[in-house]
């Protein structure tokens, strides 16, 4: 082939295609050297199809070339974590966030973030405080604690309260005792929380009694020696023991450890404040009832039943908070400001438990009723059916989990829309939704797409009917 004939040779160069407007219009936004870049990458894939010969007209202009780096720049630059509309009807989704927080919280968190504030600063001495403070002051009053302190999750709050606990004084500092739990409660949640690993991080000693299905207070009582640091409690958040079962109440524990003197850690897990059994759900451990049945230390979780950001509360005896504010680690593990403030904001909606039920979004979505599900239901079916692109639309009862970990074996009964694609199967259908803007996963049953409406929040639904509709036109470029 000779010179004149390599269809390559009319290509643009770097500097034709940085001369075009629509470069000159990305440079006011761009860093130079990520728009060079793109437009590399987008000459290399314009020279390969030119060589293949599937680019029949020769090589494209600078300015069609241009337009192309724009998309992809546009493309490449999206943010990764986006919003999502939660069709599934998982209330606490681990993957999508867990619990969405409440307005107010939202807002605190916002402020909290663009300003100053008084985070480590007493504004009536004008010294400085404790970032504490404020949590202490509301979990002491919503559980009756006699004090409480918090970290970045109950993970973080678990492994805090083992090594202070544990760490043994005298004759060989930095030793840690052990900790007696029973076989029945030895957890994983989501994969990387096991109880005999996060004991073993914490420099505890784990010592398991009773069997899976039964444990007895004499297994506890047994297992006492000079070496026993403390007695833990650990909620099944996420599995049941059902059948010939047998366990030790909070109560029988916390005699059996004031009578060796022992401390007992209860980590009830989800962070229930308020009676969960109004809606149906039972077995759930209140932190103010573990407070009052004696345990030295609550655990419990920010962003699963309490509706608030991620966070790990640990409400308790005085001293034994002290002791863990103490603890280097206390550093590693503080929450910052923004989650601060939108986990004071949240308890302080708390206070009235009419507020909570209405305003903190994890209560509302789990206290709808099954007549405001169907009316939403009805609602969103018709708007699809109105499409006209899909190849049917149903609505049905259907049940649902509180997900996250928490309620496992409890289920909710939900209401559902229920949509077959036309000419895409179901798997491309809901990658087609996930990629859209807004994002939104749904359910994915039989060939069908489902939407369970409990999660779809009132102002989402304009956007969703929209999102199916651009998924159901042929040819939409599917989002690289
Ligand atoms: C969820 C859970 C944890 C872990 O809490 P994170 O806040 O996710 O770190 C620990 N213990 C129990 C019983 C739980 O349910």
């Amino acid at each position: 082939m000779s010179r004149s004939d390599n269809p390559l040779r009319r290509l643009p160069s770097v500097t034709q295609i940085l001369d075009t407007d629509a470069i000159k219009e990305l440079q006011t936004r761009h860093a130079h050297d990520l728009i060079v870049d793109a437009i590399r990458a987008e000459l290399q894939v314009i020279r390969v199809k030119v060589l293949d010969g599937e680019s029949r007209n020769g090589a494209p202009g600078a300015e069609a070339i241009a337009l192309r780096v724009q998309n992809r720049l546009r493309v490449d630059l999206q943010p990764r974590l986006r919003s999502v509309i939660n069709a599934t009807g998982i209330v606490l989704h681990t993957n999508l966030g867990r619990a969405p927080i409440a307005e107010e919280a939202a807002k605190a968190a916002y402020d909290a973030a663009r300003g100053y504030l008084n985070l480590e600063l007493d504004l009536d001495t004008g010294k400085r405080s404790s970032r504490q403070d404020p949590i202490r002051e509301w979990i002491t009053r919503l559980t009756g604690a006699e004090s409480a302190t918090v970290v970045n999750n109950n993970a973080a709050a678990t492994v805090i309260a083992l090594r202070t606990l544990t760490l043994t004084p005298g004759p060989s500092p930095g030793g840690r005792g052990e900790v007696i739990v029973s076989r029945g409660q030895l957890i994983e949640i989501g994969g990387s929380f096991r109880i005999p690993e996060i004991m073993a991080v914490s420099g505890a000693t784990l010592r398991e009694v009773g069997a899976t299905n039964i444990t007895r207070l004499s297994d506890y009582e047994k297992a006492i020696g000079p070496q026993t640091a403390a007695l833990m409690q650990i909620h099944t958040s996420n599995y049941r023991i059902a059948g010939f079962t047998q366990s030790v109440t909070t109560e029988e524990l916390v005699t059996l450890g004031k009578k060796h003197n022992l401390p007992v850690i209860d980590d009830i897990g989800s962070g229930a404040l308020l009676d969960f059994n109004r809606f149906g759900f039972t077995g759930e451990p209140i932190a103010r009832a573990s407070v009052a049945a004696g345990a030295d230390l609550v655990l419990f979780s920010g962003d699963k039943l309490l509706g608030g950001p991620q966070a790990g509360i640990l409400a308790g005896r005085k001293e034994l908070i002290q002791r863990i504010e103490k603890d280097p680690l206390m550093r590693a593990f503080r929450c910052d400001k923004m989650t601060l403030a939108a986990l004071e904001a949240t308890l302080r909606i708390y206070l009235n438990e009419d507020a909570a039920l209405r305003d903190i979004p994890v209560l509302r979505l789990l206290s709808m009723t099954s007549e405001e599900l169907k009316t939403r239901a009805e609602d969103l079916a018709s708007r699809l059916t109105a499409l006209g692109s899909l190849e049917s639309v149903a609505m049905a009862e259907d049940v649902a989990y509180v997900g996250g970990g928490s309620l496992p074996d409890q289920t909710m009964r939900t209401w559902i829309v229920e949509v077959k694609p036309q000419t895409l199967s179901d798997a491309e259908f809901a990658q087609r939704l996930r990629l859209g803007a807004p994002a939104v996963m749904a359910r994915v049953r039989d060939g069908k797409i489902v939407f369970d409406v409990r999660t779809i929040f009132p102002d989402q639904i304009d956007s969703l009917v929209q999102a199916v509709k651009l998924c159901g036109m042929c040819g939409m470029p599917a989002n690289p």
